[in-house]
């Protein structure tokens, strides 16, 4: 077993609180660790984990350089996209790769790609993730939380809702906005194609009134509450079973091969209970919005309608805006 290893796509908060809680000769001690995290948590720009010149990652170098001099954690920070969810809202993980973890190091660890709004299938296991409880932002392994939760709800598979066809779908809509977002230079069409999945999960998901907005849904936090209407929260607000809806959807509208509005699960089904639901009538549903933020979004779309040059788009963004036109009458 060699603890000194970081996990693949492993945080860096999560490494170092494991070699402190395994190793005798690192420096800090999982509770240092812990501090550490915490009282960095208000001065970085995202989170400590994001911040490579913040206080925490030079906490963390100078410990490892005493103890494996020359050790490098540059790798360690990516890039904040639109789609890193802030740390209060983060806890979503999978139990396959927990226990796997587990049986590896003694311990499980944080993997960065979790906390993406758009990554709600394991790349390994090929099963949904699951939603912690809120769980304590303060501590730089969150993972032990998932863990706990995980066996004292005994829950099970994880990927009872959703067929293989739709993990499969959903991985491809995962790629695909990961390569969009981490490429430096994408070209006209590909920035507008990301603003138009940004908009499109937002929407698709804005608290109580997105079509894939679960009513009951256990989040932890009451989305009833006004603080919470606001359109850039809803992706961080839903559960991984309301992202995998809106990704499934997302991928339908890219026409991604195999993606089907007909693998939705019953729930999220209900709300396009429609026999010939298409790009347009999709659309129109997901325009029942509150009156300011679905202007705010029509006038959104309609600037990027010219630049997108997809007849599926052009007609889920034909059917959104119609209702404006029919406001006017
Ligand atoms: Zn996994």
């Amino acid at each position: 077993m060699n603890f000194y290893q970081a996990f693949h796509d492993e945080s860096l908060s999560s490494w170092v609180f494991r070699l402190a809680l395994w190793c005798n000769e690192f420096p800090l001690t999982p509770d240092s660790v812990n501090r550490l995290y915490s009282q960095s948590l208000l001065s970085s720009s995202f989170d400590p984990d994001y911040d490579l010149s913040g206080e925490f990652a030079a906490a963390c170098h100078k410990a490892l350089a005493s103890f494996r001099p020359g050790q490098n954690i540059q790798h360690f920070f990516a890039p904040i996209t639109p789609y890193n969810i802030p740390r209060y809202f983060r806890r979503s993980y999978c139990y396959e790769c927990l226990c796997d973890q587990l049986e590896q190091a003694w311990s499980p660890a944080v993997l960065k790609r979790w906390g993406y709004t758009y990554y709600c299938t394991c790349e390994i296991h090929q099963v949904s993730l699951n939603d912690a409880e809120c769980h304590v932002i303060k501590r730089a392994n969150a993972a032990h939380d998932f863990f706990q939760f995980h066996t004292e709800h005994r829950l099970g598979k994880s990927s009872m809702r959703y067929s293989s066809e739709v993990q499969r779908v959903t991985l491809e809509v995962q790629g695909f906005l990961r390569r969009i977002t981490s490429e430096p230079k994408v070209g006209l069409v590909d920035s507008v194609l990301l603003d138009f999945c940004t908009l499109f999960l937002k929407i698709l998901l804005f608290p109580k009134f997105g079509v894939c907005s679960i009513p009951n849904a256990k989040r932890g936090i009451s989305v009833e509450a006004p603080v919470w209407q606001h359109l850039h929260l809803g992706p961080f607000l839903a559960t991984v079973t309301e992202r995998q809806s809106a990704i499934l959807l997302l991928g339908w509208v890219l026409e991604i091969p195999g993606s089907d509005v007909r693998l939705l699960p019953e729930r999220s089904r209900a709300v396009l209970a429609h026999e010939n639901i298409d790009f347009w009538r999709l659309g129109v549903s997901s325009s029942y919005l509150p009156d300011k933020i679905f202007k705010y979004s029509a006038l959104l779309f309609s600037s990027l309608r010219p630049t997108v040059k997809s007849p599926a788009i052009e007609e889920f963004i034909s059917g959104f805006v119609s209702r404006s036109i029919k406001d006017k009458q």
